[in-house]
């Protein structure tokens, strides 16, 4: 029984640990720009916070901004 309970709860500290500390992509990661890629930026990119976060970027990310993580919505 014991030994059970001890899988289970390595099981869930791997699954856990990678996922926190690889959330977000650093900006150089992402190749984060200040402007826009063409008429692509983060504006209108499905993972962007307003007023200046994104969802896979580490930091203050401008909505006039791009990185090639974009996403562009339906
Ligand atoms: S373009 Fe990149 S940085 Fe900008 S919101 Fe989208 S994913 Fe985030």
């Amino acid at each position: 029984m014991r030994s059970v309970a001890g899988g289970v709860s390595a099981g869930l500290l791997l699954r856990i640990a990678p996922a926190d500390a690889s959330e977000k992509m650093t900006r150089a990661q992402a190749e984060y720009q200040d402007a826009p890629n063409g008429i692509y930026s983060c504006g209108l990119c499905t993972l962007f916070e307003r007023p200046n976060a994104c969802k896979v970027v580490e930091g203050e990310v401008s909505k006039d901004g791009w990185c090639k993580a974009f996403e562009l919505a339906d």
